[in-house]
């Protein structure tokens, strides 16, 4: 309940968590947290129980919070490097289709040069592309050609007189 983005302030820099210790820190439920290692929360699993490092954890859910608060201006991706929006080189971002309605942006950042990745629905892609443009790329699958959406038609969409 309201618990999806806890407060990273919560998360002490300092400090190792484990699974347990982190869910109770922040009010959440272990498996939350255990969800967050699946999505990409780094952990040091070589000592038992496995610890996440505290500002390790921090900037995860900074990450989290950012992103999904201040959704970037559009033709921007954020840069988890440089924490911020960035618009990406040259723009140009590829599109991977990873369902009927969600996809997979990814671009550079023209400053560090590091992978900038961001989830889109699929339907409200031309809200957030700016005048980026969109390549896509099919992800290593067998979603028909029917579900990627016509992104490239600039034009037609402009005239509703
Ligand atoms: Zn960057």
């Amino acid at each position: 309940m309201g618990r999806r983005h806890p407060n990273p302030r919560l998360v002490k820099i300092h400090r190792n968590y484990t699974v347990d210790e982190a869910a109770v820190t922040l009010g959440v439920h272990k498996n939350t947290v255990r969800n967050w290692q699946k999505l990409g929360l780094e952990s040091i699993d070589a000592v038992k129980p496995g610890v996440i490092l505290g500002w390790v954890l921090r900037e995860f859910l900074e990450r989290r919070r950012v992103a999904s608060k201040r959704p970037c201006a559009p033709g921007h991706l954020y840069c988890m490097r440089c924490r911020s929006p960035r618009e990406p080189a040259l723009g140009m971002v590829d599109l991977v289709v990873l369902s009927p309605t969600q996809g997979n942006l990814t671009g550079i950042c023209p400053d560090c040069e590091s992978v900038m990745n961001q989830r889109v629905r699929l339907a409200t892609i031309d809200s957030v592309r700016g005048g980026l443009e969109i390549q896509i790329r099919q992800a290593e699958s067998r979603i028909a050609d029917s579900a990627v959406p016509s992104v490239n038609c600039d034009s037609k969409g402009d005239r509703k007189s």
